[in-house]
């Protein structure tokens, strides 16, 4: 089972691009963030006060959780709702740091994608997140860190959430990696991890060069 571990901050478009890796290359797609962002729908609709470690790490207990790794077609579920489109709300992506600071939160994390990985039915998942290469993953094949300059990330992030200015785009991308990486490190790369800089090539080069070092590091 090859592993492709893919890590970067908010708007470096590593979703996009690790799908299309994993599209380019039959492999399952595995969006990390995506179960963070549930647990945190699944809080707020129980009334659960986010800041209540105790009570959130008591959510996990019986958390419904799934998700498909189909890179064409994800779909997020907590028990019979399909949370697909919700947990993309940006009150969600506001609220989500939180619940990601959560140590107990994090470990559950950690065996949940390892066990969604190994148990995927494809020959190799791409995984995308904050703590892929350093944490979850940190014995894969590829291990990538997938940046671009901060101005970058803001401005393709304010192209997804139409309506939404910039200068708002710019305090929410800030102040969501300023959160996120007091837990962990996403803006250096680990030793052993292949820092792509998105900056200044477009999606297709990107992908394209994420594939090529797949194929390099695990003999594809
Ligand atoms: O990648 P995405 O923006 O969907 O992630 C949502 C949130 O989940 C991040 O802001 C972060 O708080 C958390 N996260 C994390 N570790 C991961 C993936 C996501 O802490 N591996």
């Amino acid at each position: 089972m090859i592993v492709v571990a893919i890590d970067g901050p908010a708007g470096s478009g590593k979703s996009s691009v690790a799908r299309a890796v994993a599209a380019q290359l039959g492999f399952g797609f595995l969006d990390t963030g995506a179960a963070y962002r549930a647990l945190t729908w699944w809080a707020l609709d129980r009334g659960i006060d986010l800041s209540d470690e105790d009570a959130i790490a008591a959510l996990l207990d019986a958390f419904p959780y799934s998700i498909s790794l189909d890179p064409v077609s994800e779909r997020v579920a907590v028990g019979e709702v399909d949370v697909t489109a919700k947990i993309r709300d940006p009150l969600i992506s506001l609220a989500v740091s939180a619940v990601a600071q959560n140590l107990r939160v994090r470990e559950w994390m950690k065996d949940s994608a390892r066990r969604l990985a190994t148990t995927s039915g494809f020959p190799g998942v791409v995984a995308e997140g904050r703590d892929m290469t350093t944490v979850v993953f940190p014995d894969s094949s590829t291990r990538i860190l997938l940046t671009a300059r901060e101005e970058v990330r803001i401005v393709r992030r304010a192209s997804e959430l139409a309506g939404r200015d910039l200068a708002e785009t710019t305090a929410s991308v800030r102040e969501r990696d300023a959160k996120d990486s007091n837990i962990v490190d996403f803006f250096t790369a680990a030793p052993g991890v292949t820092v792509v800089d998105s900056s200044d090539i477009n999606f297709s080069d990107t992908v394209s060069a994420i594939v090529d070092i797949v194929r390099a590091e695990s003999d594809l």
